[in-house]
C-alpha cells in the first residue's frame, strides 16, 4: 500500500508557487491519491523561459556547476529511502527497483559533475594547411542555450536526472516538463538542486497540460534545444514542429534477444526472466522478443519458465515484489488486447496472459508471428515472446524486423557470433551475454530508426547540449 501524501508547488523562476489549481498523483497499484502538485501552464512556462534567459546572462563557472552537481549526489544519498518510496508510490515501481533507480540517479549526477569539470574544446592543427601557417586555432564548447526537457513516467527520477544534470554540466538553464503521472520525483530533484546552491532561473519544473507547455517550448525561439524521452508519436511530432531547434529524442523499442545454440542457457534464462518483467516491462529496453536457435529451444524453456513462475507479483511497496502494476487502466487494457490478438492468432500462452486483481502476471507467448503487435510494436508491459529460429541469419533478420533500434542482445559463447551480431543488429547498442536491458549511466545510450536520434549518458548529452565555437588567431 502507498503510504505517503506529498504536496508540491510548482518550481518557477527560483520560487515555489501555487497556481490555484492542483493535479492529483495516484498510486497505479491502489488508485489512492499519494500526492498533489500545483498545476501550471503556458504563462508559467513563459515566465520560466524568461528566468532561464536572465540566468544564462551570468554564466556559472564550471567549478560551481560541478559543486552543485556533487551536492545533489549527497542530497539524494541523504534521502535515499524516502526518494525510493516516492518513486514506488507514484510510478507503482517495486521498491527494490526504485532503490536501484535512486542509486543510479546519484551515478548520473556524479558523471555529470565530472563532465562539467573537463568540458573543453580542442586545438586545430592550423599549419596542416599552407594557408593556416602562422595562425593558432582552437574551439570552445559553448552551452547551446535554454533547454526544454520533457520526461516520461517510467523512470521519474533517473530520466529526469539524465535531463537536468548534463544540461547544468553544459552550462544550460532548463525548463522541465515531467510526466503528469509522476511529477513528484522531478520536483524533489528540483528541491535538491536548489538546496545545492543552484541560483534562481537555472531550473523550472512545470507540471500540467502537455500540449500547452509543449507548445511554449516549441514556439519560443529562446529555447534552443528540446530533449525528449517518451513515445515516438509525441517525440517525432515535436521534432517536426521545431525544425530550427536541436531536438534530441530518446524513444521506445521492442527489445530483441538472440539465444544461440552454444549459449550458456542458465545465464540466458536467468537474465531474461529478470529483465522481461521488472517494473512490469515498462522500461524502454525491457526484453520483449526472444529468438532461440532450435537445438537449444526446449532446454532454454526448461530453464526459463520456472524462473518466470517464481517471480513475485503484487504490491510494489512490498520488499519482495518483482512485478507490480502497469501505469494505468488504459495501459492495462491495451496490453490485454494485444495478448488476446496473439491468442486469437494461434500463439501459445506458456505463462500468464490474464489480469488478476488489477495486475497482469508475467506473460510468456510462444510462436508469435512477426506481424502481431506483441512482436512488432512496443508492448511496455510484462509480456515476452519466445520463438525458435533455424539459423543466426533468421534470428538477426527477425530482430531487425521492426521499426525500432534502441538496444538488442545476444547470448553466445562464440566470439565470431558476438561480433557478427554487433555489426549486423541495427540498434544503438548490442549487449553480449547480458540482457539488453543492461544500462549504466555513463554509457552512450540511444537509438536508431524510430527509437531516436541522440545519445544520453552525461558525456554524450553534454556534447549534444554544447556547440563548438572556433577561434582563429593571427600570430
Ligand atoms: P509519452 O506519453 O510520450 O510521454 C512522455 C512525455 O511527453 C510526458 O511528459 C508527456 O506529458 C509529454 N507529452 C505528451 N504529449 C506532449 C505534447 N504534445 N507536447 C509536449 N509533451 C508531450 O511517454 P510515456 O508513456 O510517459 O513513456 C513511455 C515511452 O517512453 C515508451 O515508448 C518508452 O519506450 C519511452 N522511453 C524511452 C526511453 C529512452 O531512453 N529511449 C526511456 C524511457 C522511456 P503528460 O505526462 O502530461 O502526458
Amino acid at each position: 500500500m502507498a503510504t505517503t501524501l506529498t504536496e508540491r508547488k510548482a518550481f518557477v523562476a527560483g520560487k515555489w508557487i501555487e497556481t490555484g489549481d492542483w493535479l492529483e498523483v495516484r498510486s497505479p497499484y491502489s488508485g489512492e491519491v499519494v500526492g498533489r502538485v500545483a498545476k501550471a501552464g503556458a504563462s508559467e512556462t513563459k515566465r520560466a523561459v524568461d528566468a532561464a534567459e536572465q540566468a544564462m546572462r551570468e554564466p556559472l563557472p564550471a567549478h560551481r556547476r560541478a559543486e552543485i552537481l556533487v551536492r545533489v549526489v549527497a542530497g539524494i544519498a541523504r534521502r535515499h529511502d524516502e526518494i525510493a518510496r516516492q518513486i514506488s508510490d507514484e510510478a507503482g515501481k517495486p521498491l527494490k527497483a526504485a532503490r536501484v533507480e535512486t542509486s543510479r540517479a546519484m551515478s548520473t549526477y556524479t558523471f555529470a559533475a565530472v563532465e562539467a569539470r573537463k568540458l573543453a574544446g580542442e586545438m586545430v592543427p592550423m599549419d596542416a594547411a599552407q594557408a593556416g601557417e602562422g595562425k593558432l586555432a582552437f574551439t570552445l564548447r559553448r552551452p547551446i542555450g535554454i533547454v526544454g526537457a520533457i520526461s516520461p513516467f517510467n523512470f521519474p527520477l533517473n530520466l529526469v536526472a539524465h535531463k537536468l544534470a548534463p544540461a547544468l554540466a553544459a552550462g544550460c538553464a532548463v525548463v522541465l516538463k515531467p510526466a503528469s503521472q509522476t511529477p513528484l520525483s522531478a520536483l524533489l530533484l528540483a528541491e535538491l538542486e536548489e538546496e545545492a546552491g543552484l541560483p534562481p532561473g537555472w531550473l523550472s519544473v512545470i507540471t500540467g497540460s502537455a500540449s500547452e507547455i509543449g507548445d511554449v517550448l516549441v514556439e519560443d525561439e529562446r529555447v534552443k534545444a528540446i530533449t525528449f524521452t517518451g513515445s515516438g508519436g509525441v517525440g517525432w511530432k515535436l521534432a517536426e514542429r521545431a525544425p530550427k531547434k536541436k531536438v534530441n529524442l530518446e524513444l521506445g523499442n521492442a527489445t530483441p534477444v538472440i539465444v544461440a545454440a552454444d549459449a550458456d542457457l542458465d545465464a540466458a534464462a536467468a537474465a531474461m526472466a529478470a529483465n522481461a518483467f521488472a517494473f512490469a516491462g515498462q522500461s524502454c529496453i525491457s526484453v520483449q522478443r526472444i529468438y532461440v536457435e532450435r537445438p537449444a529451444y526446449d532446454a532454454f524453456l526448461d530453464r526459463f519458465m520456472p524462473r518466470v513462475e517464481a517471480l513475485v507479483v503484487g504490491d510494489p511497496a512490498d520488499e519482495e515484489t518483482d512485478v507490480g502494476p502497469v501505469i494505468d487502466q488504459a495501459a492495462r487494457e491495451r496490453i490485454l488486447e494485444w495478448i488476446e490478438e496473439a491468442r486469437a492468432a494461434g500463439a501459445e500462452m506458456l505463462a500468464g496472459g490474464e489480469e488478476r486483481h488489477g495486475l497482469i502476471g508475467p506473460t510468456v507467448i510462444a510462436n508469435a508471428k512477426p506481424e502481431l503487435k506483441v512482436s512488432c510494436e512496443e508492448v511496455f508491459g510484462p509480456v515476452v515472446t519466445v520463438n525458435p529460429v533455424d539459423s543466426l541469419d533468421e534470428a538477426i533478420e527477425l530482430a531487425n524486423g521492426t521499426r525500432y533500434g534502441l538496444q538488442a542482445g545476444i547470448f553466445t559463447s562464440a566470439l565470431q557470433t558476438a561480433l557478427r551480431a554487433g555489426r549486423e543488429l541495427e540498434f544503438g547498442g548490442v549487449i553480449v551475454n547480458e540482457a539488453p536491458t543492461f544500462r549504466t549511466d555513463q554509457m552512450p545510450y540511444g537509438g536508431v530508426k524510430d527509437s531516436g536520434n541522440t545519445r544520453e549518458g552525461p558525456h554524450y548529452a553534454v556534447r549534444e547540449l554544447t556547440e563548438e565555437r572556433l577561434i582563429v588567431i593571427e600570430l
